[in-house]
C-alpha cells in the first residue's frame, strides 16, 4: 500500500480495501464562504468542468480529471487547511476552481447536459486514478497553454522536481494565447516600473522563459515582471523603439506540468489521457484508488 493513500484513508477512520464510495472532501466556496460537502469523485468532476472547456476532447478531459484528482489528493494527505475547515477551496490561488452543476448550467446556457455528460463520462472513465512518481502523489500542476515548450520546476522555482521536466510540446497552437503581442508606450512602462526607456533581460530559463529583467532602473523577476505588466506568461520577446516596447509573449500560465491545450492536441491526434499524461508528467505511472 502507498504510504501517503494509507494515511489519507487513516486520517478517515477507514481501510482502503472497504471503501466502496469515493471519499467525502469539504470544499470551501467563495462566493458563498460556506462549505459543500462531496465526495472526491463529485469534487473532480466539478473541477474539470471549471478547469477546462468541455468543449475538448473525451481524452483531453480524462487526463484533466487525473490531474485535478491527484492535486486534490496531494492537499488531502498533505492536511492544507482552508477557510471553515475545508480540506480545499475553489480559490485558484491556491487550490483549483470548481463550479457544481447548477452554476456550469448557468455558465453553458447550451447543451450543458450533454456537456456536463461528457465530463461526468471522462471522471467515471478515471474513477480513482492519480498519478505516482516513486510510490508518492505528484504535484499535478498544470496550465492552460505552454507555447511550444514547458517549464522545468527547476527554471520556475529553482527547485528540480523529477517529474516536472520541460517537454516539448507541439500540441498547443490552438490556443489563442499561444501568441500574444502587446504594445506599451514608455509612459506606461514608467507608470508601471518607474522613470526611463529601457528595458533588459538579465537571464533567462532555456526554454526562453523570463528569470530576471531590468525595466528602467527596476530589476525584477520574471513573475514579477508579468504580473506588473499583466502579462500571459513569462516567456517573452522584447522589442522597443522611440514609442514604447513590443512584448510578444508565448503561451499562457506558469508552463509547468500539463498544457490543456496540449492534451487537446494529442487527444485530436488519436493519443489517450495515458499518454498525454506521461508526455507532460515524465516516468510517472498511474495508480488506481481502491473505491
Ligand atoms: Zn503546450
Amino acid at each position: 500500500m502507498i504510504t501517503a493513500m494509507a494515511v489519507f484513508f487513516a486520517i478517515r477512520g477507514c481501510q482502503a480495501p472497504l471503501i466502496t464510495d469515493s471519499p467525502p472532501v469539504k470544499v470551501y466556496r467563495s462566493k458563498t464562504q460556506q462549505i459543500e460537502q462531496l465526495s472526491l469523485e463529485q469534487y473532480v468532476l466539478g473541477t474539470v468542468a471549471a478547469e477546462m472547456p468541455a468543449s475538448f476532447e473525451l481524452e483531453a478531459l480524462k487526463a484533466q480529471a487525473v490531474c485535478a484528482r491527484t492535486y486534490a489528493l496531494r492537499k488531502l494527505v498533505d492536511g492544507k487547511n482552508y477557510p471553515r475547515g475545508a480540506e480545499l477551496s475553489d480559490d485558484i490561488t491556491t487550490c483549483q476552481a470548481f463550479v457544481n452543476a447548477e452554476e456550469f448550467a448557468e455558465l453553458h446556457p447550451q447543451h450543458n447536459e450533454q456537456l456536463w455528460d461528457k465530463i461526468q463520462q471522462a471522471v467515471d472513465e478515471t474513477r480513482g486514478e492519480v498519478i505516482l512518481y516513486e510510490n508518492q502523489l505528484i504535484d499535478a500542476l498544470y496550465h492552460s497553454t505552454c507555447g511550444g515548450q514547458t517549464a522545468s520546476a527547476l527554471e520556475a522555482y529553482g527547485r528540480d522536481v523529477a517529474y516536472l521536466q520541460s517537454v516539448e510540446c507541439g500540441y498547443c497552437q490552438q490556443s489563442r494565447r499561444y501568441r500574444t503581442e502587446q504594445y506599451f508606450t514608455w509612459q506606461q512602462v514608467a507608470d508601471l516600473a518607474g522613470e526611463g526607456k529601457s528595458i533588459q533581460v538579465l537571464a533567462a530559463a532555456p526554454s526562453g522563459r523570463i528569470q530576471k529583467i531590468k525595466v528602467n532602473h527596476k530589476v525584477m523577476s520574471g513573475s514579477e515582471f508579468r504580473r506588473i505588466f499583466d502579462l500571459p506568461s513569462t516567456w517573452c520577446t522584447i522589442s522597443s523603439d522611440r514609442e514604447g516596447i513590443n512584448i510578444t509573449s508565448r503561451g499562457y500560465g506558469h508552463g509547468m506540468g500539463l498544457c490543456q491545450y496540449g492534451a487537446q492536441g494529442m487527444a485530436l491526434q488519436g493519443k489517450n489521457y495515458r499518454q498525454i499524461l506521461s508526455h507532460y508528467y515524465q516516468d510517472t505511472q498511474l495508480y488506481k484508488l481502491p473505491y
